[in-house]
């Protein structure tokens, strides 16, 4: 065979040699491309599959238990079902909206009483949390945002566990009717994203430190964008735990909250000092001796339907400023107490 193609080839034209060797070259090249398209596709492929995985992987630690923390995700049992629903969303989506908060309701006349401890978590706010399982009742705890950073995120996670409420208490603790609109958002705003970095949710409520800043107009802004009420406390329940007597004497602090408590309180505690903290289960006992039903303060303003405008307007507001009840979702609210009864301030902004 080789004997043959040796004549051949000298007859060959040269110009059909070259086109068929750029035909061959052609083919080639085509074959070629062919083949890196192919593969070019299934690496396409292969990287957004990898990307979608992993990006499923991601969401979840995000939104539930955050960056810092070991403890149990959101949508574990004893959550009362709706942080599960939250803890699913994304993280944009969850930053844009207020974490839902299972409200309970109660017949009409139920003596409601809610429970809020400010200033912390500290670190006693792990004993409180046991009491309160154990009494099986919640409670509301307005944090600062620099406490709740240097706390380990399962104590966050257990009060979303036991059905307690989250609430924002500034920052730094700043007096919020002493500083400009802007630092009123910030202080407001990292605390939120504190909470949100341990949990996955941020507060449903918020007490301005002190109680002051009522004229705040950046403390009610960022409530109203946010889908927070600002709660304040009742007085005539207080039992002044930071000074003396209250503070040191877990007796007289019980006994105090107990002697004054009024159908649907708020009652200002603080889980920094420890013998509020030790008061709580006599407290407790003697409150539920009276009928109480302890709630959240969400809980507690919901039960609140006989709220009128003209009850706002006798805790001292016009009736252009005064509004009565949740209205919209989104409004400052103060509480008042007068001739027994229990008022709710609401100034609006808009
Ligand atoms: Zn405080």
């Amino acid at each position: 065979m080789s004997y043959s193609q040796v004549p051949r080839r000298p007859s060959q034209n040269p110009k059909r040699t070259l086109t068929k060797q750029l035909n061959a070259l052609r083919n080639t090249a085509l074959c070629l491309f062919t083949v890196f398209m192919i593969l070019f596709c299934a690496f396409v492929f292969l990287i957004s599959s990898i990307k979608k995985v992993s990006a499923k992987d991601e969401a979840t630690p995000t939104t539930t238990a955050g960056e810092t923390t070991t403890a149990p995700t959101s949508d574990s049992e004893g959550s009362e079902g709706s942080s599960a629903t939250e803890a699913e969303t994304t993280p944009e989506a969850t930053t844009a909206t207020t974490a839902a908060v299972a409200v309970r309701t109660f017949p009409e006349g139920t003596k409601l009483i809610a429970l809020t401890f400010d200033d912390g978590p500290s670190q006693y706010t792990a004993q409180v949390l046991d009491t309160l399982k154990a009494e099986g009742i919640p409670a509301t705890f307005f944090m600062i945002g620099q406490c709740v950073e240097g706390t380990d995120a399962s104590i966050l996670q257990r009060m979303v566990d036991q059905g307690c409420e989250i609430g924002n208490h500034t920052w730094s603790h700043a007096t919020l009717s002493k500083v400009e609109y802007d630092e009123a958002i910030e202080q407001l705003k990292k605390c939120d994203d504190v909470i949100m970095s341990k949990i996955g949710q941020k507060s449903t409520v918020i007490r301005p430190p002190t109680g002051a800043g009522a004229k705040q107009k950046g403390l009610f802004d960022y409530a109203r964008q946010n889908n927070q009420y600002i709660v304040n406390w009742n007085d005539s329940s207080c039992p002044s735990d930071w000074q003396k007597p209250a503070n040191g004497d877990p007796e007289y602090t019980a006994k105090y909250v107990v002697d004054n408590a009024i159908a649907n309180d708020c009652v200002l505690l603080h889980d920094v000092h420890k013998s509020t903290v030790d008061s709580l289960p006599e407290m407790i006992k003697g409150l539920k001796e009276k009928g109480f039903t302890f709630v959240t303060v969400s809980e507690l303003l919901a039960a609140q339907s006989d709220l009128t405008v003209d009850k706002a307007i006798a805790g001292g507001y016009t009736a252009d400023e005064a509004v009565a009840g949740p209205v919209g979702g989104v409004i400052g609210v103060r509480y008042v107490y007068s001739s027994g009864k229990i008022y709710i301030e609401q100034k609006l902004y808009s």
